[in-house]
């Protein structure tokens, strides 16, 4: 292939794969390829795929035939999570030349060398056990905040998940490169970086997924000495894996944020179990409390999985009356959906669809009012907003240390600055 070839990227599913497609992006600049937007006219157009969305397999078919319409003479490649999964039936899909799995994902550059339209669809995946590495990436979609990816893949197997299917074992950069990596993000002038991972609290496992002597405090305590970030954000973390000092550490950081995103998936012990999730409800309950006897005006983030099977109406209300006893900022409700290959397949009763959905309008109602609850906490007191470098029609956003949006007109000198914010 010549020079200059053009691509465009379209993302779909978590920050992990925005961060991987932006670093596939620079790798393809490298190699010559100017960048172009999804909906503009490109040699080359790869989808960066999620397993988590429901319906990945439409949804590939539909941008698939948007790209075929625009650009038929175009080379269409998919990769990411789902192309790991399911490479055959992605293949089959009219219009597709290349599937990259998991292995080959940062290989893209040396693969679109090798294409020819009119040969039949490539498939390049293998035995996500034979997964090993890992690669660095972060994304900067403004100059204000970055995704950097520090630790890839789960040993977990909680039994909704097909993520340790995708992604392969726990792997995790090394805390020198991390800090390497946030310093070349400092030097771009981003102020704040958010920590990103599958099982972000599993960081210490080397390319093969074998144990070494580093962990996510190492890494927080090395980061918080980075000089021109101000801002760090801890992704999500594992109940079981945010230990009482990493709460103490972001207690006492300046740039650690007060900030956690903690997953629970349920309030009810006997669906935890069935979940194989590796914590005790009681266990969440006191990391909670800790956190806000040390940070109280700490914003708290939860992921619950409504409908699970087995899930009946007390399950549920045991759900909704611990997180609503509960002292957190808002809830990330996900309905369940049947995932090939999963443990979860196996448990009965299934949970009708209709019933789901309720359950998950009744959580984000009871996410909307703890939101409501927290920010109205605030009003009367100063915080300090990173505002992004975005006109939106004349406004501009922020967030604030606690996570709090704020909007409002705006102003040029504001851009990619802390300001002192009266909440109000
Ligand atoms: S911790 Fe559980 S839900 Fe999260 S990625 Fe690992 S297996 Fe999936």
């Amino acid at each position: 292939m010549s020079q200059n070839r053009t691509v465009a990227f379209h993302t779909l599913g978590c920050k992990l794969n925005f961060s991987e497609t932006s670093t596939l992006s620079r790798m393809l600049e490298q190699e010559g390829f100017d960048k172009k937007e999804f909906d503009d006219m490109a040699d080359v157009y790869v989808i960066n795929t999620c397993s988590v969305t429901d319906n990945a397999d439409k949804e590939c078919r539909q941008i698939v035939r948007r790209i075929q319409k625009r650009a038929p003479e175009s080379f269409v490649v998919i990769t990411g999570c789902y192309a790991q999964l399911k490479p055959a039936q992605i293949a089959a899909i009219p219009g597709v030349d290349l599937v990259l799995g998991a292995a080959e994902k940062f290989n893209l550059a040396s693969h679109i060398s090798t294409l020819s339209k009119g040969n039949p669809t490539t498939i390049c995946s293998c035995d996500i056990a034979d997964v090993t590495g890992f690669t660095a990436s972060f994304s900067q979609n403004d100059r204000t905040r970055c995704f950097l990816k520090v630790q890839d893949g789960c040993d977990y197997n909680c039994s909704f998940c097909t993520i340790p299917m995708a992604r392969g074992k726990s792997r995790s950069d090394l805390v020198a490169n991390v800090v390497e990596q946030a310093k070349t993000v400092a030097a771009s002038g981003a102020k704040e970086i958010v920590l990103t991972g599958v099982n972000l609290g599993d960081f210490g496992k080397g390319p093969n997924g074998e144990k070494h002597s580093e962990t996510f405090f190492d890494l927080i305590q090395a980061l918080d000495a980075v000089e021109g970030i101000e801002r760090f954000r801890i992704s999500s973390i594992e109940p079981n894996l945010l230990t009482p000092e990493i709460i103490e550490f972001v207690a006492k950081s300046k740039k650690f944020m007060p900030h956690f995103h903690i997953p629970l998936q349920s309030g009810s012990a006997d669906i935890l179990g069935l979940m194989r999730r590796r914590y005790k409800k009681e266990l969440y309950q006191e990391r909670v409390s800790l956190i806000k006897k040390m940070i109280p005006h700490c914003a708290i983030g939860v992921d619950v999985i409504v409908g699970f099977p087995g899930e009946t109406d007390a399950h549920f209300k045991e759900t909704f009356d611990f997180l609503h006893d509960l002292d957190i900022s808002y809830l990330h409700v996900f309905t369940y959906s049947e995932r090939d290959n999963t443990k979860a397949l196996e448990i009965q009763p299934v949970v009708p669809v209709a019933t789901r959905n309720e359950r998950n309008k009744t959580l984000r109602n009871l996410s909307f009012m703890k939101l409501q609850y927290f920010t109205a906490a605030h009003v009367g007191s100063s915080r300090k907003v990173l505002f992004e470098d975005f006109n939106k029609n004349g406004m501009m956003e922020g967030y604030t240390d606690n996570y709090i949006r704020i909007t409002t007109p705006y102003r040029a000198e504001w851009a990619n600055q802390i300001i002192d914010w009266e909440m109000r």
